[in-house]
């Protein structure tokens, strides 16, 4: 059997699971948008999937607790049978499914937040109010009282969400819990909360309901938990009645990245390997698992005894089915990009995925198969193009791929090769797979022409985007080049001026600091960089002496047109991560910036509308990222012979172009092909 520790069942006594595989908890906003069928059906497919276990997104015990105004949560009876809904489809599956209650305490997005102490958060706007003693007493009681409502709407358990910086981790560190009274104080004060709210949850749903507790292995904030208190609360969780710890990973107000693509796979399993043999109940790990591969690998070396993975599964609902039957290399993965998931949700959006748009579109975004097939040509095997490509070839269409390199991946290619997106490659590597499996023909390393595309019944342009060439006065004997020679490896000297701070401009002064291993790929360089310890060695497991990056591999200067700190339009939750990670090598990002000449010398710049300061910024190379536009040779050529044809991706609009649009474009087109 592949896979045979991933796929091994869990007795957990009062409960058996079909294998140890969970999927994570995530906020997706479908419960928000009331269409209870197409929450029942996100859910659904992944039982159907052959997932072992399901962990809903947070579920607001009550209103001050939601993580915003109108957060969901089983209030009503209403809500328990729209949730019972969902329990019943899980079911029909063979799935098993928890909910989780979270309490949101001072993150929660309102005034009306509450928390130990009144001490603000730094990721939210809204000063908590501190509860007092009955304050605290009605927050335990709705907690219960939200476990109690899931087993009425049919869920198999909860999960108690006890960390990210939560409320129940708040009362757990002085961090943020000042009280003095049999709440605060010495830990044993600090963590009678989450103990008590536990065993309470026990006793209102009875012994055959799976009780998870998630709790903080790694606060990554000043004043966090030690691993001895770490210990002693799991100690106690599975004292009170808990029937599995699952592994949480970093404050969501840490600086550290905990679940982003530069962060390297399993970077957290060591964590949960050291919990596991001081306590009896199962423990779950989780953070950057995100291939079948390194699950089997944590759990065959005896880390934990569940794996824990969220956006994996928006990235592919049968990624255990997938793996259970010798059809790994076919899993979609997720890059952990959060560009379709966490940042919408952070931007008030359905969550979906890059890599799988029909994530959580279920019920609108069907591929039919076809009853008509066609011979289809697509145009430029980039993202857009082979998406389009293997969606209409999964239909039952005949398809043909063109492109004129000699490899598919388009700017995929580009993206594989800057440091911290290593992940790139195995999204690059599943397109390439899905496109043998669902048999297109691929005629590559030669230029399209309308010839060659006349006989078909649809054809594509998925051309994608030419670099733009921003007009700058140039002297001959100057060296600029632009984004695509420097990642193909062009010398560039050591003092570097990048023109353009959009996702590319980040991404080039990346490749351009960083020598040597990427410390994406070495967990212990990349712990060096960021500061990471162990909670056995600091609290809360961050070094005293800080990040360490190593020393840039280059001078790098990044700057842009528009006033204002370059990266602002960076992706909602990893653009913090890009600039904190430029700016600790010692990149300098300007914005204001006129171009006025590039010289041998360097780049001469004036600042503001007034063209003031005029300087020679001293560089051996400019370097080129001013944007993209698109790419339509082939289609004005149609156009001008009256062939019809659809245009997708970056050739269509190269404006804020990503791989997200490209794919959501071509899928989107080829089932309607
Ligand atoms: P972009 O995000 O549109 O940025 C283009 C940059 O060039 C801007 O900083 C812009 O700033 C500057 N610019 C535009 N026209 C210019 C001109 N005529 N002269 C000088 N500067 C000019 O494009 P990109 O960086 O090429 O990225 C393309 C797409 O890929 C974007 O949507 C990006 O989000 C995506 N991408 C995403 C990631 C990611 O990590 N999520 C990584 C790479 C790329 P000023 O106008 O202020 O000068
Ligand atoms: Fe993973 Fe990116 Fe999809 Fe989110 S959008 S699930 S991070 S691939």
């Amino acid at each position: 059997m592949p896979f045979p520790h991933l796929l091994a069942p869990l007795d957990l006594g009062h409960a058996m699971l079909r294998n140890r595989v969970v999927m994570g908890s995530m906020h997706t906003g479908l419960e928000e948008t009331g269409d209870w069928a197409r929450v029942a059906e996100f859910y659904a497919a992944r039982a159907r999937g052959g997932v072992g276990l399901i962990v809903t997104g947070g579920m607001a015990p009550n209103r001050e607790g939601g993580v915003f105004p109108g957060a969901a949560g089983l209030f009503t009876d209403q809500d328990i049978a729209n949730h019972a809904r969902v329990t019943s489809a899980v079911h029909a599956d063979g799935g098993k499914i928890a909910m989780q209650v979270l309490h949101a305490g001072r993150y929660a997005y309102s005034p009306e937040c509450v928390a130990p102490s009144a001490i603000k958060s730094p990721i939210s706007p809204f000063p908590p109010k501190e509860l007092d003693e009955e304050g605290i007493e009605k927050q335990i009681s709705d907690i219960v009282t939200a476990a109690a409502r899931a087993r009425e709407a049919g869920y198999d358990g909860v999960e108690v969400m006890g960390s990210e910086g939560y409320f129940l981790n708040q009362f757990l560190v002085t961090h943020t819990n000042r009280r003095t009274d049999r709440w605060g104080g010495d830990y044993a004060n600090r963590m009678r909360l989450p103990i008590e709210v536990v065993r309470r949850v026990r006793a209102a749903t009875g012994s055959d309901f799976i009780l998870i507790y998630r709790l903080s292995l790694i606060d990554l904030v000043p004043d966090g938990s030690s691993w001895d208190e770490v210990v002693s609360l799991a100690k106690s969780i599975e004292q009170a009645g808990a029937s599995l710890i699952n592994t949480g990973i970093g404050w969501h107000e840490a600086r550290v990245p905990t679940i982003a693509t530069s962060v390297p796979r399993a970077a957290f399993a060591h964590l949960t390997a050291r919990l596991r043999p001081e306590v009896t109940i199962p423990v779950i790990t989780s953070n950057r698992i995100n291939a079948p591969e390194v699950a089997e690998a944590i759990l065959a070396s005896g880390q934990a005894d569940l794996v824990s993975m969220a956006r994996p599964f928006l990235a592919d609902p049968d990624f255990v089915a997938k793996a259970a039957s010798g059809r790994a290399a076919e899993i979609a993965p997720c890059i952990a990009c959060n560009q379709a998931c966490l940042d919408h949700t952070f931007s008030g959006k359905l969550t979906s995925c890059l890599v799988n748009p029909r994530a959580c579109a279920e019920t609108e975004l069907v591929y039919t198969p076809t009853v008509a097939p066609k011979r289809v040509a697509i145009v430029g095997a980039g993202p857009a193009g082979m998406m389009a490509a293997i969606t209409a070839a999964g239909r039952g269409h005949r398809v043909t791929l063109f492109d004129k390199a000699d490899e598919v991946g388009g700017q995929l290619n580009f993206a594989k090769q800057v440091p911290g997106k290593e992940e790139f490659h195995g999204l690059v590597g599943w397109f390439s797979t899905m496109l043998d499996r669902t048999g297109v023909a691929l005629r590559l390393g030669a230029e399209a022409t309308p010839h060659d595309l006349q006989s078909f019944d649809e054809i594509v342009i998925a051309t994608g985007v030419r670099p733009r060439d921003p007009g700058i006065p140039t002297d001959p004997d100057a060296l600029v080049l632009n984004y695509i020679d420097v990642l193909h490896g062009a010398p560039t000297g050591a003092r570097v001026a990048i023109v353009g701070a959009g996702g590319i401009g980040f991404d080039v002064a990346e490749t351009l600091v960083h020598a040597g291993e990427s410390p994406t790929e070495h967990p212990e360089l990349w712990r060096t960089e960021w500061g990471v310890s162990t909670p056995w060695q600091d609290r809360g497991g961050l070094s005293p002496n800080g990040p360490a990056p190593r020393l840039p591999a280059r001078q790098v200067i990044l700057l842009q047109r528009k006033a204002g700190r370059p990266g602002r339009h960076l992706g909602k939750t990893t653009g913090w991560i890009h600039r904190a990670s430029l700016a600790m090598m010692g990149v300098k990002m300007v914005g204001g910036v006129n171009y006025e000449r590039i010289t041998r010398d360097g780049l001469a710049v004036s600042y503001g509308a007034n063209r003031e300061r005029p300087e020679t910024l001293a560089v051996d190379a400019v370097v080129l990222c001013a944007g993209q536009e698109p790419d339509r040779k082939l289609s004005d050529q149609l156009v001008a012979l009256g062939i019809p044809h659809h245009v997708i991706g970056g050739a269509d609009v190269a404006a804020e172009l990503d791989a997200k649009r490209a794919i959501d474009q071509g899928a989107r087109l080829a089932a309607r092909l």
